[in-house]
């Protein structure tokens, strides 16, 4: 029987567009995989308010130039650009976390030393499926769902590469974040949202 100490763990998604709720429902499936009473740990975050008390933030995937206009406007780049807690950003959420890219419409929060190409993988028409290997991860290769997906082209001596492609960067580490090119989320498998939550817990 696998045993954890509790992870106490506050977690927010970012809800302003995108893959919302398949990240509540993957972090709550994450907490219970744990033993962990999941329902009282995960919340939307839309206001600054909304993330006093969380540990942890997803951003999530979506369209990288509708959230940054939308963390303008609902005032909440400052309050994520100084959040204490870990974030664990996919897709879109890789893109505005990173510190250049190459699309002047986003302004990125620069939580990441990297630089990133918004749709290295082309349209949606070339979204893919691949099995990858990810440094550090038990369990076999991670079944991932690529969509109109960035890579980071290149990277800070901080940020830990996790996985990369022939077009680049596709999983990494930095401090308490963890950023992927694609869809953890939609998946099933929630090893990468347990391994963050075990890194956080491990951090407090
Ligand atoms: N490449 C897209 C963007 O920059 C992200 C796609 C996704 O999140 N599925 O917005």
């Amino acid at each position: 029987m696998r045993c954890y100490r509790p992870v106490d763990v506050k977690v927010g998604v970012l809800a302003l567009q995108g893959n919302v709720s398949e990240h509540i429902d993957a972090f709550r499936l994450a907490l219970s995989r744990m033993g962990e009473d999941a329902s009282s740990k995960v919340f939307e975050v839309r206001h600054p308010a909304d993330l006093v008390g969380c540990n942890a933030l997803a951003i999530p995937g979506g369209e990288s130039t509708t959230i940054s206009r939308l963390i303008e406007k609902n005032h909440l780049y400052e309050p994520i650009r100084i959040f204490s807690g870990g974030i664990f950003a996919t897709c879109a959420g890789m893109v505005l976390m990173a510190t250049h890219v190459d699309d002047t419409r986003v302004h990125t929060l620069g939580l990441i030393d990297m630089t990133v190409d918004r749709n290295a993988f082309g349209r949606q028409r070339e979204s893919f499926e691949a099995d990858l290997l990810i440094k550090g991860l038990d369990g076999g290769p991670f079944h991932a769902i690529f969509i109109r997906a960035p890579v980071a082209t290149s990277v800070g001596a901080s940020v830990k590469v996790l996985s990369q492609m022939n077009q680049g960067i596709v999983a990494a580490e930095s401090g308490k974040h963890m950023v992927f090119s694609f869809h953890p989320e939609l998946c099933g498998d929630t090893r990468l949202h347990e391994r963050f939550l075990k890194t956080l817990r491990s951090r407090q």
